[in-house]
């Protein structure tokens, strides 16, 4: 039996083992002696400077080569702010007046980092660009250990308090056997990583974390949410033989005949090929946000037609599902003047931002989208997010009207792509049939949809049991949506998290759905649950879930 077992959620159906390496980029500075020697301080902080803007470097070029160009961009924002005149005038000053390196640059971009956290949107992210460099600067200047996150020793599992899409992107698959964090849930975006990159993981393990020392040998089981501290030989072999299905490339049906298409969630075109290679019938959701992430302002026109163009290309003849741009909620970006709000869950997010002020925005995107229709090889279909009323889902048409004539009179090839709508509300729901009758297709998102439907935090572990999609209020919005879009002649998909569960397969396809689209990893278990599905079997079963009064009872009907 190993030492100790910690729970948390687990978040990637797989298991791995490994050495402990805590990631904590918080770093503190003592209190200065008196007497520095302000000569000797300043080569210090300018060997620094020159310390910090090699390792960026560096890390740029990895990112650049792992995930994009795109995503390496912040590194040349960290650069900039490094080499920042003020700055520097501003930590020379302060070793003048008698301070120690670290001690001025603590006090210098403490200051600037106040005025920034001061003012609103745009300029309060920037804060965080320069904490990240203040950091690193102290990290060198007080010898502390560095962890660089890219480039971690073969077997490490990675334990932190939370992890931001940006350094969970960082991890390499190859190397890295795992990831646990004390914060989180299933659907944070860290989570999402972590599938993409098909990674072991289980976050939300909370403050007993701590207690686990760098170093430790450990099992995190990302399936049962299940981290092992210094598991025996048995635990440790059984960890290490776990394994999936066999990858299928060709479309699944059930067994009485009824084609599912399973396909992915990617975020990144880095992330198109592993899909592909792990038996994606297509895209169902590409969350084109993280192609504005992590940079200093948005994508061009041409980056983006080229992004979408290669998600074409990488599935001739498929369905490719693009989502425009949907920030708001916990996707901030820094150079969009996103609000301060009390619960930015419930404000400015999805198409609500697309249609003022980001109008712009969603212009040239669209514009970008309808370009690559005609020219890529698979089959465009765009769908927006959090819609929740017709009003906005006509607006949204509309916008894609005005593109298309754009293009038309300025002679360019364009093609219009299917359209489609995200149901993440319980509005959604209850105007599903409006919204097929507008549109070819509705997909829903369960990640948002449970949020909204059980009032219960999807980023907060201590509300993980009310955001469960299993809850037969959330069944039953599921299939209310699946009823209307069939009646419209619509078709319906899920690219939730929920779609990735072989587990509840047989019960999604009882619900209606003819699309289940999820993060990469799970995609040959879910092809494999839908061939042994039967229709009637299946129908039968997701009566029983829906009709059940308890969460409890919709898992006994699971089970028999
Ligand atoms: C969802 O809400 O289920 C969804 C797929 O969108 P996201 O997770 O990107 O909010
Ligand atoms: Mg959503």
């Amino acid at each position: 039996m190993a030492e100790r077992t910690l729970q948390g959620i687990g978040v990637t159906p797989r298991s791995g083992v490994g050495s402990v390496v805590w990631y904590d980029p918080e770093i503190t500075v003592s209190d200065p002696d008196s007497g520095a020697d302000a000569d000797t301080e300043r080569e210090r902080f300018s060997e620094a400077v020159a310390t910090a803007r090699e390792e960026l470097e560096a890390e740029r070029d990895v990112t650049a080569d792992r995930v994009g160009e795109e995503e390496a961009a912040v590194f040349d924002a960290h650069i900039q702010f490094l080499e920042d005149p003020t700055v520097e005038r501003a930590v020379e000053s302060s070793i003048d007046d008698g301070l120690p390196a670290a001690n001025a640059v603590d006090d210098a971009f403490g200051g600037h980092i106040e005025q920034f956290e001061g003012m609103d949107g745009r300029m309060a992210e920037r804060a965080d660009d320069l904490r990240d460099v203040r950091d690193r600067l102290l990290r060198i200047l007080t010898g502390g250990d560095r962890v660089d996150l890219s480039d971690l020793p073969k077997g490490s599992v990675v334990f932190a308090q939370r992890l931001t899409p940006s350094e969970t992107a960082q991890l390499d698959p190859e190397t890295v056997a795992g990831f646990v964090t004390a914060t989180g849930g299933r659907t944070s975006h860290a989570a999402i990583f972590a599938r993409s990159l098909a990674l072991p993981a289980v976050v939300g393990v909370g403050d007993t974390l701590d207690s686990v020392a760098d170093g430790a040998e450990v099992v995190v089981d990302g399936e049962s949410g299940e981290v092992l501290v210094v598991p025996d030989a048995d635990e440790r072999a059984a960890a290490e033989k776990k394994e999936g299905a066999a990858v299928v490339h060709d479309a699944v049906e059930t067994t009485d005949g009824r084609h599912v298409e399973v396909a992915a969630n990617v975020g990144r075109p880095a992330e198109l090929q592993p899909a592909a290679d792990r038996g994606a019938d297509g895209v169902g959701l590409y969350r084109t946000e993280f192609l504005f992430l992590d940079r200093e302002s948005p994508p061009s026109e041409d980056e983006q037609y080229e992004a979408v163009t290669e998600a074409l290309d990488t599935f001739p003849d498929s369905r490719v599902v693009v989502r425009t741009l949907d920030v708001g909620g916990d996707k901030r970006i820094p150079y969009l003047d996103l609000p301060e709000e009390e619960n930015p869950f419930l404000g400015e997010r999805g198409i609500r931002r697309s249609l003022d002020p980001d109008s712009d925005l969603f212009a040239t995107q669209l514009r970008a989208l309808l370009r690559a229709a005609a020219d890529g090889a698979g089959e465009l279909n765009v769908m927006f997010p959090l819609v929740a009323t017709v009003e906005e889902l006509d607006a949204a048409i509309g916008a894609v009207d005005d593109a298309a004539a754009a293009l038309e009179d300025e002679g360019i090839d364009y093609e219009r792509p299917s359209l489609g709508v995200m149901v993440e509300t319980p509005s959604a729901v209850f105007m599903a049939e409006e919204f097929a009758q507008r549109v070819e297709f509705l997909s829903i998102g369960t990640n948002d949809l449970t949020q909204y439907v059980m009032a219960a935090d999807r980023e907060n572990e201590r509300t993980d049991d009310l955001h469960d999609p299993t809850h037969p209020a959330v069944l039953r919005a599921i299939h209310r949506t699946a009823e209307a879009a069939h009646a419209e002649d619509a078709w319906v998909g899920m690219c939730g998290e929920m779609a990735g569960n072989p587990d509840l397969t047989e019960l999604l396809v009882g619900l209606g759905l003819d699309e289940l689209s999820m993060s990469a990893v799970t995609i040959p278990e879910v092809k494999a649950a839908v061939g042994e599905t039967d229709t009637d079997s299946a129908v039968e079963l997701a009566g029983r879930a829906r009709g059940a009064p308890a969460r409890a009872d919709v898992h006994d009907a699971l089970r028999d």
